[in-house]
C-alpha cells in the first residue's frame, strides 16, 4: 500500500535496547488474554460449563455493537524504568529501520481509519499505543516474547511487535511484501478494536465457562474477526491499495492458518485445537473485510457454530 508516513502524534513506546529481560516485577499483571497474530499462546479455559448456549445467546445478541465502556480496561501499572533506548519517541523509534517504518504508518493508517469509523457512529475512539521491542519485553499481560509472534494485550491497549517477525513472516512463512506486514498490524488494531466494541470481554466471559474446544472455537471467531477487521481498514484506503496487495493479504493469510501451521509443525491436523481458524477461513474473513468495507459484515459468530 501506498501509505502516508505516520503521523508523529500517535503512542509508540520503544522497549528495544533495554537489555532483554532484564527488569523486575511486572506490575499489572492481570490483564486478560493475549490475542496474537499466530496461535503460540492459548489454552488457558481448561474449566467444565455448561453455560456456553445461554453465553452464545448473550453474545450474539449483542451483536456487533459497540459496548458503552471501552472494553477491559486495565490493571496496568508501568513498572519503573522503561526509559526508550531505541527510541525516545515515536519519530525516532518509527524511523530506526525499515520495518519500524512499515509498522508505524500501518498503525498510524489504522488508527486515522478507526477513529473516524467510530466518528461516524457517534463513539467515542480510544488510540491504542504500538510497542516495539527485541527477543524479550513486558506487557501488561506478562512477559514478551518474541516466539509468541506480535499481539495485543487488552489490560494496556497495546500492540507489541518484534518486527524481526516481519523477516519471519517473508521468509519463514513464505509471505513477503509490504500489505502481509500492514496485516499484521491492521490484525492487531483489530483486537483493539475487539476490545473496545466489548467483544473480547464477552467472549472472554464465555471461556471462562467454556469448555476447552468450546473456548478455543470462540478464539477461531474472535481471531477471524481480527482478520476482516483487518480488511475493513484495507478498503477503507482502497485508492492505496497496489494491484499486488490483495495477493500478498492472501498468501499471509493462508501461511499462518491453524491447519496449515500444524500440518508443517506436527505433521498432523487437530482442528480441536484451532485457534485462529483455518487457513481458508483466514483467506475468507480478510477477503469479506477488504471486499465489503464494512465492519458490519465482519460478524464470524453468527452461524458460525
Ligand atoms: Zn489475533
Amino acid at each position: 500500500m501506498r501509505l502516508d508516513d505516520f503521523d508523529p502524534n500517535i503512542n509508540v513506546e520503544d522497549q528495544r535496547g533495554q537489555g532483554g529481560s532484564g527488569f523486575g516485577g511486572f506490575g499489572g499483571g492481570g490483564g486478560g488474554l493475549l490475542f496474537a497474530f499466530l496461535p503460540f499462546i492459548f489454552n488457558r479455559f481448561g474449566c467444565l460449563g455448561v453455560a456456553v448456549v445461554a453465553g452464545l445467546f448473550f453474545l450474539l445478541s449483542g451483536g456487533l455493537h459497540f459496548a458503552d465502556t471501552g472494553g477491559s480496561g486495565g490493571s496496568y501499572a508501568p513498572t519503573s524504568a522503561t526509559r526508550p533506548a531505541g527510541g525516545t519517541d515515536a519519530k525516532s523509534s518509527c524511523t530506526i529501520d525499515a520495518s519500524s517504518k512499515v509498522a508505524c504508518n500501518a498503525f498510524s493508517s489504522a488508527d486515522k481509519t478507526w477513529a473516524a469509523i467510530f466518528q461516524q457512529q457517534g463513539q467515542r475512539f480510544v488510540a491504542p499505543k504500538l510497542v516495539f521491542y527485541s527477543g524479550n519485553g513486558q506487557s501488561g499481560c506478562g512477559a514478551a516474547q518474541s516466539a509468541m509472534g506480535p499481539f495485543y494485550c487488552p489490560g494496556d491497549q497495546g500492540i507489541y511487535l518484534d518486527t524481526s517477525f516481519f523477516q519471519e513472516l517473508s521468509q519463514r512463512f513464505g509471505a513477503p511484501g509490504d500489505f502481509a506486514q500492514d496485516y499484521v498490524i491492521a490484525h492487531e488494531f483489530g483486537h483493539h478494536i475487539q476490545n473496545l466494541m466489548g467483544i473480547s470481554d464477552r467472549v472472554t466471559r464465555l471461556q471462562r465457562s467454556s469448555s476447552e474446544v468450546e473456548g478455543n472455537r470462540l478464539s477461531v471467531m474472535l481471531e477471524l474477526q481480527a482478520d476482516c477487521f483487518a480488511g475493513v481498514w484495507a478498503a477503507q484506503n482502497r485508492d492505496r491499495m497496489e494491484p499486488n496487495d490483495l495477493q500478498e493479504g492472501m498468501t499471509a493469510a493462508k501461511a499462518i492458518g491453524d491447519d496449515t501451521l500444524q500440518r508443517e509443525t506436527q505433521g498432523r491436523v487437530m482442528p480441536d485445537s484451532f485457534t485462529h481458524g483455518t487457513s481458508e477461513q483466514r483467506m475468507t474473513w480478510l477477503k469479506r473485510g477488504i471486499d465489503t468495507g464494512d465492519y458490519r459484515q465482519c460478524d464470524t459468530f453468527a452461524g458460525a457454530i
